[in-house]
C-alpha cells in the first residue's frame, strides 16, 4: 500500500463482505472510482483467494483472511490454512466469537480457533483484526487481553457498556455500521467510543441502508447522524476517520 493513495482517500469501509454480494466486481470497481478504503472480510479461508484477486486489481480493497465464527462449527478443519493465510495477509476477519449458540461444545470450538488465530497474530505481529463479538464481548477481550493479537477493530460492538469501557482501556478500535446508528442502544455505545479509534462499516450485504444491502459508498452518510451523537460537524467526523485509517495503517 502506497502512502499516497491513503492520503488520498476519500473515504472508509472497516468491514465489507465484497465477495457475498452479487457482483463483488462492480463493487470493488466503486470503491476505486470513489477511493473509499476497504477491509473487504471473508468467511472461510478457502475463499479468501477470490477475495486476494480482486485486491490486485483494486488498491482500495484490503483483502482479509477470515473463518466467521457462525461457520466455525463446519468449517473448522480450515484453521491450518487459515493461519497460513495469517503469514501472508496484513488483514484478518471475520473472526471473532458468536455465543447465540448455547451448545458449550459449539461455544468451546470457536474459542479454541480464535485462540489459535489470536496465538498466530500475537507471534507474526502487525496484523489488523475486524473481531466479531456478539453475545460474547466479555469472553472476546478477555481472550484479546490475554493475547494481544496487534489492531483489534471490534466489528458492530454491540456489548454491555463495562465491555466497551473495558474494550477502550485496552487500545481496542471501533467499526460503526447504519444499524448502529439506527438502534438506542447502538447511539449510546457509539457516545462512548475514542473518536481517534473509530471507523465506518457497511457489513454489506448484511446490513440494511435504505432497503437495499449497505455498501461502502452508501453508508459514507452515517457521518451525518455520527456527527449528531458526537455533537460535531459532519465534516470534522469525516476527516477524523480518513486520518483514522491512515494511522492504521501507517
Ligand atoms: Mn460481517
Amino acid at each position: 500500500m502506497m502512502i499516497e493513495s491513503i492520503a488520498n482517500g476519500m473515504g472508509v469501509d472497516a468491514h465489507c463482505h465484497i465477495d457475498l454480494f452479487p457482483e463483488p466486481v462492480a463493487i470493488a470497481t466503486e470503491i476505486q472510482r470513489l477511493k473509499i478504503h476497504t477491509i473487504a472480510v471473508t468467511n472461510a479461508p478457502s475463499v479468501f483467494h477470490f477475495t486476494a484477486n480482486l485486491e490486485k486489481e483494486h488498491s482500495f480493497v484490503h483483502a482479509a483472511a477470515g473463518l466467521h465464527p457462525e461457520l466455525v462449527k463446519t468449517h473448522s478443519g480450515e484453521l491450518p490454512l487459515l493461519i497460513e493465510l495469517i503469514e501472508h495477509t496484513r488483514f484478518v476477519g471475520e473472526v471473532g466469537l458468536d455465543f447465540v449458540t448455547t451448545n458449550p461444545d459449539d461455544r468451546k470450538l470457536q474459542e479454541h480457533v480464535f485462540g489459535k488465530m489470536l496465538d498466530k497474530c500475537a507471534s507474526v505481529g502487525g496484523r489488523i483484526l475486524t473481531i466479531h463479538s456478539r453475545r460474547s464481548s466479555g469472553r472476546v477481550i478477555e481472550m484479546l487481553e490475554n493475547t494481544p493479537p496487534g489492531i483489534a477493530i471490534l466489528h458492530w460492538f454491540s456489548g454491555p457498556k463495562k465491555d466497551l469501557l473495558k474494550a477502550i482501556k485496552l487500545g481496542c478500535w471501533f467499526s460503526i455500521n447504519p444499524a448502529m446508528v439506527r438502534s438506542q442502544t447502538g447511539r449510546a455505545l457509539i457516545a462512548g467510543m475514542p473518536k481517534d479509534k473509530t471507523l465506518l462499516e457497511s457489513d454489506g450485504p448484511f446490513v440494511n441502508d435504505g432497503g437495499l444491502p449497505s455498501t461502502p459508498s452508501s453508508i459514507q452518510s452515517i457521518t451525518k447522524e455520527i456527527s449528531e451523537i458526537w455533537d460535531c460537524t459532519e465534516d470534522d467526523v469525516r476527516t477524523r476517520v480518513n486520518e483514522n485509517f491512515c494511522k492504521l495503517m501507517n
